[in-house]
């Protein structure tokens, strides 16, 4: 565990307590303004019960999660499944169902072919890319929403949250920060953001969108506000490359193979798990259909970057208007 302390004994600075952990395979920050160390930490403590919360239940890492009891069960009866299971269940379809398809939280026996579960990347054969294909797909999950269970029609069908639960894990911790009465917080899991008031000293957070091609650079900056999400997929968070070709961690479901093309895809939702499910949404369906989709959500806003990581001059940016009228590019400025 990490612990970073800004701000204290400044006098009249104002303080920021952040604490850094490790959850979902990925490093996650919760920020509190406005109190001082000891004062900040049963909140952080609640916060990161939160977050581990989501982690037990959803991870398809650990083998007792409820997700992953699911998976292994749901092939020979319907299973009861929480009502946390069942809500993310229900937004996961709705956000399937919104993207014609792209945001398929049904791609694990994909993501397994293609090695990402193991984290070896490897290019699956014909057949086994066939099989996993056949695999995939919501018509293979029956959700009984009165019965609140769960029953898959194959051996072999998995779900995977991976898209989905880190913007809830972003929005639990948020929640469990507002009922404790903290006034000024952003949490942060791995480019997932959700905040409660301003920073203590500014009257709007400004969050940084990681430069996809340029590690240690951002591409943009922009103003963001409490009550909103803002979720970044990147081609860059997992991949690997045979022969030159980059193979991504996301994965088109009509093809069975990674996304290629697109390089970040950034949205801002009314809350963190809306925006990580269009972030993977918008990365899959490329530029013109993610712009179409994004302006028919209210409140909802994107900025996407799209080209070939091969060739930095490729790179192209596009934004919804609302979104431009809050970010600043950092496009010309060098490596
Ligand atoms: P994110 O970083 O939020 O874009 O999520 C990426 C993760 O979502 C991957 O590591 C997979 O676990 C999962 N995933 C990959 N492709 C898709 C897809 N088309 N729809 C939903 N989830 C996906
Ligand atoms: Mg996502």
């Amino acid at each position: 565990m990490l612990v970073a302390v800004l701000g204290v004994g400044c006098g009249r600075q104002p303080r920021s307590v952040v604490r850094t952990e490790m959850h979902m395979g990925t490093l996650v920050s919760v920020r509190i303004d406005g109190l001082d160390y000891a004062a900040a930490q049963p909140h952080l403590d609640a916060a990161f019960a939160a977050i581990r919360a989501v982690d037990e239940r959803f991870s398809n890492y650990k083998p007792d999660s409820e997700l992953s009891r699911l998976n292994a069960a749901a092939a020979e009866a319907p299973q009861p499944v929480s009502p946390e299971m069942a809500a993310l269940l229900q937004r996961a379809r709705h956000w399937g169902a919104r993207s014609g398809g792209a945001f398929d939280c049904t791609v694990g026996p994909l993501m397994r072919a293609w090695g990402f579960f193991q984290r070896e990347g490897r290019i699956p054969a014909p057949e086994e890319l066939a099989d996993a294909r056949a695999l995939t797909g919501w018509a293979h999950v029956t959700f009984d929403a009165e019965a609140r269970t769960v029953a898959f029609d194959a051996a072999g069908v998995e779900l995977d949250f991976g898209a989905i639960a880190k913007g809830l894990a972003v929005d639990d911790a948020i929640a469990a920060l507002r009922a404790r009465g903290v006034e000024h917080a952003l949490v942060d899991a791995s480019g997932n953001f959700a905040a409660l008031g301003t920073p203590a000293d500014r009257p709007v957070w400004r969050i940084g969108i990681r430069h996809p091609l340029r590690k240690d650079a951002i591409i943009a900056d922009l103003e963001f506000q409490a009550g909103e999400g803002i979720a970044t997929s990147g081609g860059y968070e997992n991949y690997f490359e045979v022969d030159g070709t980059r193979y991504v961690h996301i994965i088109d479901p009509r093809t069975g193979r990674p996304v290629e093309g697109m390089l970040s895809t950034s949205v801002i939702a009314p809350n963190a798990t809306d925006a990580d499910a269009l972030s993977t949404a918008t990365f899959v369906l490329g530029v013109d259909r993610s712009l179409e989709l994004i302006r028919g959500e209210p409140h909802t806003e994107c900025l996407l970057v799209s080209g070939s990581p091969n060739d930095p001059a490729s790179l192209e940016v596009h934004m919804t208007d609302g979104m431009r009228a809050r970010t600043h590019l950092h496009l010309d400025e060098g490596p």
